[in-house]
């Protein structure tokens, strides 16, 4: 079967097969641009490779044959010793992996024919350094060698000749540098340099498929979700010469600028140079406009060619080029990475454009990409003092002064410090440090280390993997690696997005793009946000699925309504029962006679109301599904071991307090376990129906009196934690008396009764809860950990981190739905609910609601709503909208 394919053979759409930078090339050569001629070997070969452990035996005859086709149409032979025809031979996975594998340039060249090209090429500086390349790359990759043997044999070279950049040596330099070179190899991997030109061929492809699975090329995957089975592609394409001297050079550009949007090529040029230098930084680049300058016929070549890759691809277009003797050529393109402004804007300017309609322009944007956009800012300067840059591993701008332990970070916040915690890594005895601090630092690790997953998981801003800081707790100090030492209290500025770690306070300022959802900047104030508005407007047009909040206050309803929610899809009701309030659960508890209970309930009722009745106010005429109370029982008590300590104080002291000795008592008998599994949710409310009641109760009276008031409101009330329709039904028949009660006393209020399907015996038997519940909402966080059987507060900082690594989650099943296994539950817990009630309104309120991922896969099983916390809601709307298309 075959294996390797000639440019002409391939599209951009065989990026499976040739990768992303082979179907790239086949596709310029299509267009007619010019493109050194070449061949790919696909990523069969390379699977076959990876599997077998050795190379297909078929292999080396289709290259013998597509070397030949080369060979006939440059006019030589690899490696000719009077004049060698070099190829490169170049990686290319599917989806891009910058910097993470391998390439070999100048292959073909060895002791004879480095002669030859010095020959025809009447440049004898140019083809040692062509040779010295060759040795430089193909002894890091294909040889193994540290590729410092090299940087420090040139550097030492440099430094004797006493001169600063690689063109300023001669040819007698680069040729002497070629024999240590040699002798380097010799020494470091106990064999020669292969002289042999197919041989060298050989190799590089090998190292090629090898460099596919290098440690960094695996973490990348990881990092990035590109599955490890894709294997890469090799490219093998006549080499064309920007080291060629005099009109000739390299560069990298976009067709737009990939980091604001603005139309405009935008770019880097680099005289004399080959491959890497431009990126590399080893001598100062041009930018791209220069080019005019020096070359006017190839910049203008270089335009139009843009031009053309623009209109075809119909997105913007990173794109690398060598100009050998004034002659252009293209050695890859690919669709541009772009940061999320520059996404929304240059979605916005394609569509006036007219290179692609709204709705392509709403699939170019993400619902990442907007939170991005939302997280306040550092604003922008250049007088910031960087100390080093990380990795950006949870995104917002915190400032803080520096602690190094997290007794410290809690200390320090308590009393009302702004701290950031700063250590080499973080562990689970972290936590509280974490959760005290604005932002955490570290100098090791990378984006699924502890620290980054667990500051993600809480919301925190996080700059991971700093490598220039050397952290030392003991010291309480950090040292940055140009020798500024910075103490505990220095306050400095890390920024979650970028990975910047800066010196000092460095100012912040909101999202302008938060400011536009809250009404405070219009539509047509920035450009940014004329580009974020259009996406959202033609996202609500489009969606299916609607948007709820997540909110347990008035003040929160009306935020997420000024976002856009269309409802709210979870309004909690346990942290009403604090502060003051604990005091009348307390004597609820407690209560020894019905009359003590009804009390209790009685004094709860009117504070009840009160919430309720803001609530719907604010989401006046919208949906607004409340929870009766959830948590177990005791966390509205005092701790058992508190009590204990201070009732055995009082039984010394022979002063006993008899409220705290009877709360002792029942504050033991709730104790718990597993909390998380024990006396919660609707097993309160058989337990204790005055309490379930009286909620009710508020909430139908809160709804009769803004009726009254003229308004509309539209209560749901939802019963947690159910698993059978008996539990559900027992509920249901005292919550009935009691809306039967309101309703003789206030006239009809209507209200839905429905049920969270958060255990996997809900999801199961959702028909016959159907029966009764008018309404579904999934709550995926506890099905998450009812599916998985662990706990959230207990494992995420325990045991995700290697759960990360070893790919067994590839992000954790709390921020993203495990749509394999949790979501099966959901999706037959809605089939079974419809086939009892086809007219069931279902929905999910949990993290999950405001997570892209999932919502596609909740637009996809046909839920009605999501329900998010209101920050995200922008978010849930665009991704809504874009899963419907
Ligand atoms: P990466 O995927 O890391 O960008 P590439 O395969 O694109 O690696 O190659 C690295 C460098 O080598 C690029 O800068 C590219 O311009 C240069 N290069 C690749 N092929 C050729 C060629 N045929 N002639 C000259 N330079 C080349
Ligand atoms: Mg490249
Ligand atoms: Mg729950």
């Amino acid at each position: 079967s075959k294996l390797v394919y000639d440019f002409a053979e391939g599209d951009k759409d065989q990026k499976d097969l040739l990768g992303g930078k082979g179907a790239n090339l086949a596709e310029m050569t299509r267009l007619g641009l010019p493109v050194p001629p070449g061949f790919i070997i696909s990523t069969d070969a390379c699977r076959e490779y990876l599997a077998e452990g050795r190379v297909p035996v078929r292999l080396a005859a289709q290259i013998t044959d597509h070397l030949a086709t080369l060979e006939y149409a440059m006019g030589k032979q690899l490696g000719q010793p009077d004049d060698p025809l070099l190829v490169a031979v170049r990686s290319g996975a599917k989806f891009s992996m910058p910097g993470m594998m391998e390439t070999v340039l100048n292959v073909g060249l060895n002791d004879e024919s480095v002669l030859g090209l010095a020959a025809t090429s009447s440049n004898e500086r140019f083809a040692w350094d062509s040779y010295r390349r060759l040795l430089q790359m193909f002894g890091a990759t294909v040889m193994g060698i540290e590729g410092d043997v090299f940087h420090d044999a040139l550097d030492a070279l440099k430094a004797e000749r006493g001169v600063t950049a690689d063109t300023g040596l001669e040819a007698d330099d680069l040729k002497g540098l070629v024999t240590t070179y040699q002798e380097l190899i010799e020494k470091h991997a106990g064999r020669p340099f292969p002289q042999e030109p197919r041989e060298q061929l050989d190799l590089a492809v090998n190292a090629v498929f090898d460099s596919w699975n290098t440690d960094r090329a695996r973490l990348y995957r990881r990092q990035e979700r590109i599955p490890d089975d894709l294997g890469t592609a090799v490219t093998v394409i006549a080499m064309v010469f920007g080291n060629r001297g005099e009109h000739s050079g390299t560069g990298v550009a976009f067709t737009r600028d990939p980091s604001t949007g603005k139309q405009g090529v935008y770019g880097d040029y680099l005289e004399n140079a080959q491959g890497e230098d431009v990126v590399a930084g080893i001598r100062n680049t041009l930018p791209l406009a220069e080019l005019e300058r020096i070359d006017k016929t190839s910049y203008h070549e270089l335009i139009r060619i843009m031009d053309v890759l623009e209109k075809h691809y119909r997105d913007m277009c990173d794109i690398e080029f060598t100009i050998e003797h004034g002659k252009l050529w293209m050695l890859q393109t690919r669709v541009g990475k772009r940061t999320p402004e520059a996404a929304f804007r240059i979605a916005r300017h394609m569509v006036a454009e007219r290179l692609i309609d709204e709705d392509e322009a709403l699939q170019r944007v993400t619902g990442a990409q907007l939170a991005q956009l939302m997280f306040p800012r550092f604003e922008e300067s250049t007088d910031h003092d960087l100390l080093a840059t990380g990795m950006g591993a949870s995104p917002g701008a915190a400032v803080g002064k520096a602690v190094f332990d997290s007794a410290t970070a809690v200390e320090w916040a308590a009393r009302g410090e702004h701290v950031i915690l700063v250590r080499k890594e973080t562990n689970p005895d972290d936590l509280h440090g974490m959760v005290a601090a604005q932002g955490i630092l570290t100098s090791r690790g990378g984006k699924t280390s502890h620290a980054a997953v667990v500051a993600r998981g809480m919301g925190r801003t996080c700059v991971c993997g700093a490598e220039a800081l050397d952290v030392d707790a003991a010291a309480r100090t950090v040292t940055v690696r140009d020798g500024r030492t910075l103490h505990e209290g220095d306050v400095i500025s890390i920024d979650g997005t970028t990975g910047a770690v800066y010196a000092g306070e460095v100012p912040v300022r909101d999202s302008l793009i938060v400011r536009h959802f809250e009404g405070e900047a219009e539509t047509d104030a920035d450009e940014l946000v004329g580009a974020v508005a259009t996406a959202m407007a033609r996202a609500d047009s489009a969606r299916r699925l609607r948007v709820r909040a997540n909110a347990d206050t008035a003040e929160d309803a009306a935020r997420a309504r000024r976002f856009g929610a269309e409802g709210i899809g979870l309004c909690r009701t346990e942290h009403m029962f604090l502060g003051e309030r604990r005091q009348l659960i307390e004597d609820l508890i407690i209560a020894e006679s019905t009359e003590a209970q009804e009390a209790a309930l009685a004094e709860l009722l009117p504070l009840q109301r009160q919430d309720f009745t803001e609530i719907l106010e604010a989401m006046d005429g919208l949906p607004v599904t409340i929870r009766l109370i959830d948590p177990p029982l005791h966390e509205f008590l005092p701790d058992l071991t508190e009590l204990s300590v201070k009732v055995a104080r009082q039984e010394d002291a022979g002063k006993i307090d008899e409220h705290d000795r009877v709360l002792l008592d029942h504050v033991r008998r709730l104790d718990e376990e597993n909390p998380m599994l024990g006396l919660r949710g609707v097993r309160l409310g058989i337990l204790i129906p005055g309490l379930f009641e009286m909620q009710t109760r508020a909430i139908l009276e809160a709804a009769a009196d803004r009726r009254d008031a003229g308004g509309d409101p539209q209560p749901e009330i939802m019963i947690p934690l159910v698993a059978s329709v008996r539990e559900f039904d027992v509920v249901r028949r005292h919550l009935d008396k009691v809306a039967a009660e309101v309703k003789a006393e206030r006239g009809e209020v209507p209200y839905k009764l429905g049920t969270m399907i958060e255990l996997p015996r809900a999801a199961i038997l959702a028909d016959r809860i159907a029966r009764s519940a008018e309404f579904f909402s999934f709550g995926t966080n506890d099905l998450t950990q009812m599916t998985w059987g662990f706990s959230r507060d207990d494992v995420e900082a325990s045991f995700f981190s290697p759960y990360l690594e070893n790919g067994i989650f590839d992000v954790s099943p709390f921020e993203s739905l495990d749509t394999l296994g949790v979501g099966e539950f959901v999706r037959i817990g809605t089939e079974k609910g419809r086939s009892t009630r086809p007219d069931l309104h279902v929905g999910v309120c949990g993290e999950h609601g405001g997570d892209p991922h999932s919502i596609h896969f909740f637009h996809g099983v046909g839920l009605d709503y999501v329900s998010c916390s209101p920050f995200r809601v922008p978010v849930a709307r665009l991704e809504a909208g874009r899963a419907a298309l």
